[in-house]
């Protein structure tokens, strides 16, 4: 089993540096996806209360042998729910569908800044926070003016953005704008859903040299920024080799190589957080 090694958040939250996405991982065969993950060292798990998996994810944290407080389970609130009683009750019927009695990580999922609520989403996780609901919370795809305005209006900057991040699209701007305040960078679709990096000969170059995957050479580069990745796999070898990526290194060249494979519309559905809207 690989011991993933760990980060500590501004708040003092331990987490691993890779976890498992689990969009689309559902019912018996999800909870069997989740568990085999788990068996091969996984200890984070990022669900949505969008996605309908939460239910999933909590049966897998129920079945496995791994104590619960080992376990790093995140969720996220939905863009319908940012009015202060919704999202607060909403926490509250996360946990219930998961079965949990706490979440770790708990994410604003979008800001939705036309609708312009995320300050009272922002109040009410502060809250649930409080109550014990989630012992840490943060937020997603959320731009470095919408950050600025959660410490102005509440005096309480995120732990984590979690961002889409992979080599298309770098983000370098907006990391360098977390690693200044504090705020953890994670990547989501870390390899871009394996859209376009297999074509890529400067990355099946590195790979070959490495005596790697691609998938592997995408993740160490994440790792090497600072980001922590949580890619997703239904399959127990995939998994496997997702985390097997601590015993080697990146050389400077090679991280540039990928990070100027980096591309103003390389988001996958061009979803920019300034104006695009989920809810
Ligand atoms: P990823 O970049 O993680 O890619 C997942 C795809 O790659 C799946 O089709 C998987 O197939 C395949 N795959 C995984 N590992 C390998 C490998 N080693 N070799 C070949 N193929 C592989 O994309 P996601 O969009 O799923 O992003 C990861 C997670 O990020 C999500 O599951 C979700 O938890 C989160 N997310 C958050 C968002 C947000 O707004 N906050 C938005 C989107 C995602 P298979 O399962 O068949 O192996």
């Amino acid at each position: 089993m690989i011991d993933i090694p760990k980060i500590t958040l501004h708040d003092g939250l331990e987490i691993p540096t890779v976890g498992l996405g689990t969009y689309n991982l559902k019912g018996e065969d999800g909870v069997t996806s989740i568990l085999q993950a788990i068996d091969a060292g996984y200890r984070l798990l990022d669900t949505a209360y969008n996605y309908e998996n939460e239910g999933t994810v909590g049966e897998a944290v129920r079945r496995t042998g791994v104590p619960r407080r080992d376990l790093i389970v995140t969720s996220k609130l939905p863009g319908r729910y940012h009015a202060y009683d919704d999202a607060l009750i909403t926490v509250q019927e996360s946990l219930f569908r998961a079965r949990l009695e706490y979440y770790d990580l708990y994410l604003i999922h979008w800001p939705n800044p036309i609708t312009d609520k995320y300050v009272e989403a922002w109040e009410a996780l502060i809250e649930a926070k409080k109550r014990g609901y989630v012992r840490s919370i943060g937020v997603c795809n959320f731009l470095p003016e919408h950050l600025e305005r959660l410490r102005q209006e509440t005096g309480v900057l995120p732990v984590m953005n979690q961002i889409e991040l992979h080599p298309a699209f770098n983000q370098e701007a907006q990391r360098k704008w977390h690693v200044a305040n504090g705020v953890q960078t994670q990547s989501w679709s870390p390899l871009g859903r394996m859209a376009y990096i297999l074509e890529d000969d400067n990355l099946q170059l590195i790979a070959s040299h490495h005596g790697k995957s691609i998938a592997q050479i995408v993740l160490r580069w994440h790792y090497q920024l600072g980001s922590v990745i949580i890619p997703k796999s239904a399959r127990l070898e995939r998994q496997q080799e997702n985390i097997d990526i601590f015993d080697f290194a990146l050389s400077e060249d090679e991280m540039a190589v990928i990070s100027r494979m980096t591309r103003p519309d390389g988001r996958q559905k061009g979803q920019d957080p300034a104006e695009y809207e989920e809810f």
